[in-house]
């Protein structure tokens, strides 16, 4: 099998995503995605990585992974790292289908038939613009699945309907405003009483029956999330989600020793590299991993494997593309230390399924993979539609 072409779609639906496929001289195509500056993302898989690629026979994710690694750009989740966690998911498909396997089956699993998902409080279209972390990217607002509206202004209703759909987890990041106010440096007592109002509103709805994750979004300074974590003490949070940034790692150890809230942190982590001095800190309790950001599938269960052997449960980020997403249940239902996943209900029900069909179902707050081969998904072909999308091919000569 020889990979011939790459080719990238960018939804006009979405600006912020980069569909990748790859197909081989037989047919056969692997899917992956890549999220945030989709056009520098598009342009380094066509000039940089198609003529690395484009030709190699029978190509395994390590091989390539190896031969992609930038000489520079590897210790972030830039654009060289987030393509290549797309080509990386793409050669992981592609192999499923080549040996009518899933990829949960190739990653040495399945050790799981389900795993239990919790809710991202956010609308359709949040970080739909650009790939600003700000109050100004979370969308219209108005209409239906808007689930962040509902937790800012409706946080106990919000929480019975996800609980009478059966999730027993949701995220809500009520202080953002209020770290964009101070550039993260304060919070006035009115504004912690505001923000602690929402997650005092679900536990008034629905109890302890609902996990609760606090996401700051790495925007506060260390006093100002220390005091933020010490007034969500009482409602006893699932976790509070990158109180700062992830990289202040030796500030993360002193705030993790200080407050009684565990702490998650890990999505803008970096392979194995980015995940090391946080485990070995012990500031963390859960790692957020993001599949694709953190360089794809290859590093990505060698992160979980990492967070394994420091006792840390994995629990993959989302909001990051349908593929993703599906690369994430693979990986889940493979890793023993896998906890739930992230998803999004507003995304799956609006714009993920223009991308791809064939991701998990999901009752009752469970989801369930199929056992077609690969990640099972199928991408959607209005997509090639000009209107649609933005399609660009790389081909090796004799294709
Ligand atoms: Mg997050």
């Amino acid at each position: 099998m020889r990979l011939v072409a790459l080719e990238t779609l960018r939804p006009r639906f979405q600006k912020n995503l980069c569909v990748v496929i790859l197909h081989a001289d037989n047919g056969l195509v692997g899917l992956g995605d890549a999220f945030f500056q989709s056009a520098a993302v598009e342009s380094y898989l066509h000039e940089h990585v198609a003529p690395l690629i484009l030709g190699l026979e029978d190509p395994s994710p390590e091989a390539v992974s190896a031969q992609l690694a930038p000489y520079v750009g590897f210790q972030g989740g830039g654009v060289e790292v987030r393509g290549n966690g797309a080509v990386d998911v793409a050669l992981w498909d592609l192999l499923g289908r080549q040996t009518g396997q899933t990829v949960a089956r190739l990653l040495g699993g399945p050790s799981r038939d389900e795993i239990s998902v919790y809710n991202t409080c956010a609308g359709p279209d949040y970080i739909q613009e650009s790939s600003a972390q700000r109050s100004s990217n979370w969308g219209d607002a108005v209409g239906q699945w808007e689930d962040l509206t509902a937790f800012m202004e409706r946080p106990g209703e919000l929480a019975k309907d996800l609980y009478a759909e059966g999730l027993r987890g949701m995220k809500v990041w009520p202080f953002d405003h209020a770290a964009e106010a101070s550039a993260g440096t304060r919070i006035r007592p009115d504004e912690l009483a505001k923000a602690l109002r929402v997650v005092s509103d679900i536990r008034d709805a629905v109890g302890m029956d609902m996990d609760v994750m606090v996401e700051l979004h790495g925007l506060w300074s260390r006093r100002a999330a220390v005091e933020i974590c010490h007034a969500l003490e009482p409602y006893r949070p699932f976790w509070v989600e990158d109180p700062i940034r992830p990289d202040a790692i030796d500030s993360l150890q002193s705030l993790s020793n200080e407050v009684g809230v565990p702490i998650a942190t890990g999505e803008t982590a970096t392979g194995r590299r980015g995940f090391l001095p946080l485990m070995q800190s012990g500031a963390i309790s859960y790692a957020t991993v993001d599949v694709q950001w953190t360089g794809g599938l290859t590093e990505a269960r060698k992160v979980a494997n990492l967070a394994d052997t420091f006792a840390i449960p994995i629990a993959p980020h989302d909001c990051t593309g349908p593929i993703t997403l599906a690369a994430c249940f693979h990986l889940s239902m493979a890793q023993p230390n896998a906890l739930f996943q992230e998803t999004v209900r507003s995304f799956l029900r609006t714009w993920y399924p223009r991308i791809a069909t064939g991701l998990p179902r999901i009752s009752d707050g469970v989801a369930t993979l199929s056992s077609e081969p690969g990640l099972g998904l199928t991408i959607n072909e209005d997509l090639r539609d000009p209107s649609v999308a933005h399609r660009r091919v790389s081909r090796i000569d004799s294709a």
